[in-house]
């Protein structure tokens, strides 16, 4: 690190920071099994950063990559839908990241209702984060692809985080591997086949598997295999049950159909059988454009039933409704003046 220049001498470049980089006022956005994340103000930027921390104790037995070599490679790599990650605190151990206001996808799932076209807009923009990694050479895998990993900015665009962190080495047990996965919480992330014996380490299809997990998640707006033990998940998924489909709602576009067919090939029990994001970015690509028709039908139509609901006469419903239009305003993708206008 002495050889790193300091923040305002290396525009652009992988920094070390030091903690009197940042204002004395750190907010703590979340505790974890692996440390603790902090929104902390860069002095000399006046921008708002993440800063994860990682606990020096459990590093090695969370087999979290923790090297400046590491860390800095995968810091290169800029791409629309993946965190941009500035720079670390090595005082602290800790990464410094884009800071994402609204959270993570596991957070706003559980808070906001969404409507279609976001679920279909998140789940586009995951495919591509993820194809984006998967089409480098070889394929950066991320092998801990999860909601609380999706982050949301200001406009609700997504940001895959904590990619290539997470790493299988040459000769590593497989039991052990998947194990410390599951001791993080990831079970219902994880494919049925790094529950055998087998010696494969994992490949891309790992992460395509966590995917139809996420799609699931996103579409559904409930947690997988809710009140199951470690235990019945890995029975039940390893039997070739995952998590159920009816519990999409009925009420749904004919487009859903389409995308719930990409989720079954994701989560499919023979690996060889899912394909790789390179093969569906484009049905999801046209699936999440189907929205995106300009004209006052398609600006306005999501918002129809929640406008019928805000002149309800219980006040709770009318302040959700509204929540939940003021919600949608925030986003880019709708006509703000024709919403307000019907108002
Ligand atoms: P893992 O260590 O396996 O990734 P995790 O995702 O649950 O587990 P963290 O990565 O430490 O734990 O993140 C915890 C929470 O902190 C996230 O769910 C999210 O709400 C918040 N968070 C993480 N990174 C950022 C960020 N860059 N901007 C805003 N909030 C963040
Ligand atoms: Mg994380």
């Amino acid at each position: 690190f002495a050889l790193m220049d300091r923040l305002d001498r290396a525009p652009g470049q992988f920094r070390n920071f030091q903690k009197d980089d940042f204002e004395a006022d750190w907010i703590k956005v979340a505790k974890c099994k692996s440390g603790e994340v902090y929104q902390v103000k860069v002095k000399l930027w006046r921008e708002n950063c993440a800063l994860k921390t990682f606990d020096t104790t459990l590093c090695g037995n969370n087999f979290y990559r923790w090297e400046l070599k590491e860390v800095s490679s995968i810091a290169k790599l800029k791409f629309k839908y993946i965190i941009p990650i500035y720079g670390m605190c090595s005082e602290v151990t800790a990464l410094v990241m884009e800071y994402m206001s609204n959270g993570s996808l596991n957070n706003l799932l559980a808070s906001h209702s969404l409507m279609w076209p976001k679920k279909f807009q998140m789940i586009h923009e995951t495919s591509l984060g993820m194809n984006f990694l998967h089409s480098m050479k070889p394929p950066l895998l991320h092998l801990n692809l999860k909601t609380s990993n999706i982050l949301v900015d200001d406009h609700l665009h997504i940001k895959i985080s904590d990619f290539g962190l997470i790493h299988w080495e040459e000769g590593m047990n497989k039991t052990l591997f998947m194990e410390r996965l599951a001791a993080r919480g990831n079970i219902s992330y994880i494919p049925p086949e790094t529950f055998t014996h087998s010696p494969d380490p994992p490949g891309t299809t790992f992460d395509v598997y966590s995917f139809g997990i996420v799609m699931w998640e996103i579409l559904t707006q409930q947690k997988p295999y809710a009140g199951c033990s470690v235990t019945t998940v890995l029975l039940q998924v390893s039997q070739g049950k995952r998590p159920c489909v009816t519990m999409i709602p009925d009420q749904r576009p004919p487009e859903c159909e389409q995308m719930i067919s990409i989720m079954k090939q994701c989560w499919d029990d023979d690996h060889r059988k899912r394909p790789p994001f390179s093969d569906f970015v484009k049905q999801t690509e046209a699936l999440s454009e189907v929205f995106k028709v300009p004209g006052p039908i398609h600006t306005l139509h999501p918002f129809k039933s929640w406008l019928t609901k805000a002149s309800n006469r219980d006040i709770n419903i009318r302040l959700s409704c509204i929540m939940q239009i003021s919600f949608y305003l925030t986003d880019g993708q709708y006509d703000k003046e024709a919403i307000l206008s019907m108002l």
